[in-house]
Order: C-alpha cells, then structure tokens, then sequence
C-alpha cells in the first residue's frame, strides 16, 4: 500500500477520529521521499504498522466525590509502539480527551521519543475528567482509582506514564503510591515524581526550557541571538511559563501568556518577579487578568495573543489553538520563529500558510521533546538509583535539544526540504523521527 492508500483507509476506518488523521498527514506529507529510498519500508508494511497503535486499553473509572455520589470517567492508555524503547508519553486529564485526540498524541509521541536519540517508544494515555473545580481529596481519589485501572498494564521496562494537560506533580505522585501500594515494586514506572522520591531535577521546567534552546538554536542557524526578541506566548501552564522563564533569562522580551479566558498583554515584558507572581497565581487557580493591578498591562478578555508585533511566537496551549487567520496574523506582525510548545497548536491550513511565508517553523515533536527527554533521564536515573544535579541535567537537555535541531535540519537538507536559509523543520524531523523507527520494524522483521 502507498502511504496515499494507507490514509485513505485511516480515513475510511476511523472518520470520527480527526485529531488522529490530522496527525498522520502532517507526517505523511514529509516523508514520502525517505519512504521511497528503502524499498524495505513498502514491503515490511512499516507505514501501516505505524498508524496502527499496538493496542489500546480502555477502561471504566468509578470514584467517589466530596459528597459521597458515586462517578464515573472512561479511561484510555493507547501504546502505539515499543520498537526503540517500552512505551512512553504522557497522561492527559481533560474533558476534551477521546480515543482521537490519545491517538494523535500517542503517534505524535512515537517520532518525538526516536528525536530525542532516547530508547523510548511511544504512548498516550488519559481520562474525560476534567479536574477543574475538584477538591484535593477527590483528585486523590481519582487518580488512586485510575492507577488501580491501568496498573497491570504499566512497568519501568513495559510502558512508563507521566504529565500532559491536567497532570502535573500532584497527581503523578498519587499515582505512583497507589502503583508502589498494589504491587510492592519501587521502581520508575512514572517520571514527573516529586525531587527526593525518583523525580528528577528540572523535569518541571524541561518542556519550556527546551523549547527555548530549540528556538535558540533555530536562531543561532539564521546567525542572530535571543536578545532583545519580542516574543508572544499562549497558555499560562506549566510549559508557558517556564518557556517565557527561559526567554526571558536569555535575554528575549515575553509580551504575552493567556489562558482559556483571555490574553495579558504586557508591553515592557515579563521579568522572574511577574513570572514568579504568576506561577503562584496558577497554582491557585486564581484569575490571570489579576496581573494587570500588580503590575499593568493589558487584559484582553476572550482573544488569543497573536495579534501584537513580534519576532516570535510560541503556542503552548492545546491543539490547534492556531486557526489560518491565526496564521495571517502572525505573518503581518512580523513574526519570523514559530515554535511549538504544545503538541499540534497549528492546524494544517495554519502550518501551511506559515511554510508558505518563510516563517521558520518547529512542529511539537521536535521543540518540545525536552519534556520528556528529562523524563528518559528520569528513567535511568531511576535504573541506576542514583540522582543527577541540575547543572548536569540542563546541560544535557540543551544537548539533546541542540541534536535534534542539527538532525531535522540536516534531514530536512538532504532530502531537499531547504537550505541554509529557510529549513523546513517539520520536514526535517518527520523524516529523521520517523526513519530511527522504520529501520527498527525493519529490523525486527514482521513482528513489532
Ligand atoms: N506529555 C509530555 C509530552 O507531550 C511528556 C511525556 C513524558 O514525559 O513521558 O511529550
């Protein structure tokens, strides 16, 4: 089958699962040459085997709320391939999660772990519950009875969950008790763990950090610096804030963080005291648009930030948050960098339209890998029961994210997609990510 006929049949089988197609062609559209060069590919079916997850567990979640009524939430862990390492990739606690969108994660996923030069495969897992609004107790409970789910399935060399949307410290931490309680094993079956019980150090920042130094390096193949960069960035999460810590420490100015009820707009830039003051207001859950008292600004209730003149842009929200008009904008404001901090911000007709524009593009799966790189760290900190320091650990986030900037782009290179001037990094790391798979199903012959 062509890579043509297997979406077409994708399409055909699964049409209620968009996120998941949309996903595929992105991947789809860069490889078709690197698939051509080894004949093996075709025959050994790599391409079908890799839309295909391994399996998908879905499960019913029951818990018990703060007043005692019994409720219910489904539950998925979808393990796409364990072909260059035990699945890997994150858990994600929101209303919107569905088999699609764990499906374009999970694929995301697999391409994402092979960039990092880590031995992980690919995985996504989640739940329909949407932890706004909960008490402490009850995301306690939820999370103790989704583990009690999905325990069996799950191992330090078998599949190793952590954080995405929803699922931070707090809850991977109760996670890993209930695992640690139910089968009588320390061992690293979860990264994200609290620092002083496996957690690794600068796993909290990895995901923004890494981020930044890909846009660094991104910048510093144009010839140019940080410096001085106006840079506009949505969400106000974990990955937001700790991208507008780094650009901010390398010099950039951060005009902008929003959040899913508005943009702040913050014309001198942000500084450590206004990002500190807002992680702490995240943490409790308070208003963003509070900021503008403290320390001015502007809060533009319901809009997102891409409609002030920068350099750069960094969707770190959620999935296709930036629409073609999104695009448009951000093209006539001047920005020349896009790097995605969240997974698939862009949807295609925006990924198009920026391409088209010579906008220096990097897709998710390559600028935020620094997430769970560290969390690859993680692991095998965790193996050898032993702790690194954080200097160690940032500075080998910064050299995978170097790694894999220099190998998109020298896969992008080679296989025609740009040239010194104009590197087409979602190209790039299509064809690298996925050829470290395609080699390995190769490798194992028919099985996985
Ligand atoms: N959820 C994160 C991601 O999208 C991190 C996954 C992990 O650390 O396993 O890559």
């Amino acid at each position: 089958m062509s890579i043509q006929e297997v979406i077409q049949t994708i399409e055909n089988r699964y049409p209620h699962q968009p996120e998941f197609i949309q996903a595929v062609k992105e991947v789809a559209s860069s490889i078709g040459s690197a698939y051509d060069s080894n004949p093996n590919y075709a025959k050994l079916k790599v391409f079908e085997r890799l839309t295909e997850p391994d399996r998908i567990i879905n499960f019913r979640v029951n818990w018990e709320d703060d007043n005692g009524n019994v409720q219910i939430n489904r539950g998925w862990r979808v393990q796409f391939s364990n072909a260059i390492g035990p699945y890997k990739g994150g858990l994600r606690f929101h209303p919107t999660v569905s088999e699609s969108v764990l499906k374009f994660l999970g694929f995301e996923q697999i391409f994402k772990n092979a960039l990092t030069g880590l031995p992980m495969g690919g995985a996504k897992g989640g739940s329909d519950f949407d932890p706004k609004g909960k008490s402490d107790n009850e995301i306690r409970r939820f999370c103790y009875a989704f583990i009690r789910e999905l325990h069996q399935y799950i191992g330090k060399d078998m599949d190793v969950p952590a954080g995405d949307i929803g699922v931070g410290g707090r809850e991977v931490s109760y996670m890993f008790a209930m695992y640690k309680n139910l089968t009588h094993e320390y061992e690293g079956v979860l990264t994200g763990k609290g620092v002083g019980f496996g957690g690794s150090l600068i796993r909290t920042e990895a995901t923004g950090y890494g981020a930044v130094y890909f846009l660094e390096n991104m910048i510093a193949a144009q010839k140019d610096t940080m410096v001085g960069k106006k840079v506009l960035i949505s969400g106000a999460g974990n990955v937001s804030l700790h991208a507008a810590e780094k650009a901010t420490m390398l010099g950039a100015k951060v005009l902008t963080v929003s959040d899913s009820k508005g943009t702040l707009y913050d014309p001198e830039g942000l500084d450590q005291t206004k990002i500190d003051w807002l992680k702490e207001q995240k943490a409790q859950r308070k208003p963003l648009e509070e900021y503008v008292q403290k320390f001015g600004g502007q809060w533009l209730a319901g809009e997102k930030p891409w409609q002030f003149d920068a350099d750069v842009a960094m969707p770190c929200a959620t999935q296709n948050e930036v629409d073609e008009n999104d695009a448009k904008k951000l093209v006539e404001h001047g920005v020349k960098y896009i790097v995605e901090g969240a997974n698939m911000p862009l949807n295609i007709a925006a990924i198009d339209y920026v391409r088209e524009h010579q906008v220096h593009y990097a897709p998710g799966k390559a600028a935020n890998a620094g997430g769970v790189a560290v969390s690859g760290l993680e692991m095998s900190q965790n193996s050898v029961r032993q702790y690194r320091t954080f200097e160690e650990l940032d500075q080998q986030l910064k050299n995978i994210m170097k790694d894999i900037h220099d190998n998109a782009a020298s896969a992008a290179k080679e296989n025609g997609y740009g040239d010194d001037s104009y590197i087409d990094y979602m190209s790039g790391a299509n064809i690298a990510g996925f050829k470290r798979v395609a080699d390995a199903l190769v490798a194992y012959g028919v099985l996985n």
